[in-house]
């Protein structure tokens, strides 16, 4: 006889109240149950508590003794009738992530590249690049920022790395710690630039779609050679650089390749020993033919389903994978992170981060292709805090993005519509959602619950952290 409890997963929803004989009110949430175990979601404040069914059903009954109080309290599930600032989310305006157009030009040709290609102009110019990086310092130092973070971006940035040199010296010498990260289509990777690299401290995200069947099928040279044995070769020669950190995959799935997910995770994970992964859906884009994965429920899903069961089997084969979405959804349910700029809070690109295109332009994120998305220049003479304030009141990309659906949606906190420029490849705007994002996190956050209720180990080693019983 099968064991029905085993596998049941409930959701409802816990009504707001005031609580009797006190100046509380309960907020109201979400609650989702698996055997005894319930994890609470405040959706306003994307907050939540795991508590047993006992407790679950005094909340449900409005009955509070001082610990759950307390406890609510803490987590803005229960607050003073009076805080009437509980459904808001403030962004500030103090850009800390910098995008920087270095080039163009690229070596490769993927089936799905979706910028805009440009062989005029394809390096920024030394004057521009110090410009920018002055035009950034001013902002810190008006802002006292300090640590900030810089993503050269291409075409493939390597084919210029003495502008990411330039970027870095720019900063050498200032109390303004810069990051830099970068993503590569890793086949320029040789010992010298590694060293390089490593000497910065720069993270290295390659882009790297999977087995050589996958790879290769997708992702070749611009004179149509393959590149998985180029890469293949890169990458053990990474291993073997002391001093380069924060090594991950970025991997794209297109309708072919979503078909063989679990080999690609299997080959991250065991052949290149890249356990830190972002799988990212391939999209179309007004610049390319490409017809990306289609928004439909089962096009989403399957792979994301087929994600989860691959995680699971390679941690029962001890080969933990980190896939990046996956983590920061857990983050955000577990400890209310707002590390990421597109899925803690909704998009805060603009707030957080702009992009710099080859003339000094600054755009919302990595819109540059498009020229209505531009929000100012470097040379208006005016500071970055301001051009972001006023495109803020005045730009169509900032626009909140809401449908009726996302009235009452759990995950309204983290979701926020979804990403802004995901809508603007599909030739759509705010205040229009992103209907990609919605049927991810409508499949992805159920089941992640489901995992922290039921399997906290394999929460645990995705997190690298203890955090669940
Ligand atoms: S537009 Fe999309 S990619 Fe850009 S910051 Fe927003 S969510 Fe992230
Ligand atoms: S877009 Fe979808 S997932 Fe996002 S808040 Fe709206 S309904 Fe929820």
């Amino acid at each position: 006889m099968t064991d029905t409890r085993r596998n049941s997963f409930a959701r409802a929803y816990i009504a707001k109240q005031k609580i009797p004989y006190s100046n509380f009110i309960f907020n109201g949430c979400f609650s989702f149950t698996h055997r005894d175990k319930n994890l609470l979601l405040s959706p306003d404040t994307g907050t939540t508590i795991i508590v047993d069914n006992t407790l679950a059903n005094n909340i449900k009954n409005c009955l509070f003794d001082d610990s759950l109080l307390l406890k609510l309290i803490q987590r803005r599930f229960v607050t003073n009738t009076n805080d009437h600032d509980v459904h808001s989310i403030h962004h500030d305006l103090f850009p800390t992530f910098f995008l920087i157009d270095i080039t163009s030009s690229c070596n490769f040709s993927c089936t799905y590249c979706f910028r805009k290609r440009n062989d005029d102009e394809i390096l920024i110019s030394d004057s521009v690049l110090d410009d920018i990086c002055e035009f950034i310092k001013l902002h810190c130092n008006t802002n006292d920022l300090r640590h900030i973070d810089i993503q050269p971006w291409g075409g493939e940035p390597l084919l210029a790395l003495n502008k990411i040199e330039r970027i870095y010296n720019a900063f050498s010498g200032t109390d303004i710690n810069i990051h830099i990260s970068l993503e590569t289509n890793g086949s320029l990777l040789t010992e010298k630039t590694l060293r390089a690299l490593a000497a910065m401290r720069v993270s290295v995200g390659i882009s790297i779609d999977g087995p050589p069947e996958v790879q290769d099928s997708q992702r070749c040279f611009k004179n149509g050679d393959p590149s998985s044995s180029v890469l293949e070769k890169n990458i053990s020669r990474l291993h073997a650089i002391k001093g380069l950190q924060n090594v991950n995959a970025i991997c794209v799935l297109t309708p072919e390749s979503s078909l063989h997910v679990d080999e690609i995770l299997e080959y991250f994970g065991r052949k290149l020993r890249i356990p830190h992964v972002k799988v990212n859906f391939a999209h179309s884009s007004n610049f390319s033919p490409y017809e990306g994965l289609s928004t439909t429920s089962a096009a989403i899903e399957t792979p994301l389903r087929d994600i989860l069961l691959s995680i699971r089997r390679l941690y029962k084969e001890d080969i933990v994978i980190n896939e990046g979405n996956i983590s920061q959804r857990l983050k955000n349910l577990l400890l209310r992170d707002s590390s990421s700029i597109c899925i803690s809070r909704g998009c805060v690109g603009g707030y957080k981060m702009v992009s710099f295109d080859r003339w000094g332009n600054i755009f919302p994120c990595e819109l540059l292709d498009y020229p209505d998305e531009k929000i100012g220049n470097i040379y208006d003479g005016k500071p970055l805090g301001a051009i972001v304030q006023d495109a803020v009141k005045t730009h169509r990309y900032f626009i909140p993005k809401t449908s009726p659906s996302c009235l009452d949606c759990p995950w309204r906190y983290y979701c926020q519509g979804g990403c802004t420029s995901a809508l603007t490849y599909a030739g759509k705007h705010p205040p229009q959602i992103d209907d990609a994002q919605c049927l991810i996190n409508n499949f992805l956050y159920p089941e992640l619950i489901k995992m922290c209720l039921s399997e906290p180990d394999l929460v645990n080693a995705m997190l690298e952290m203890d955090i669940l019983q």
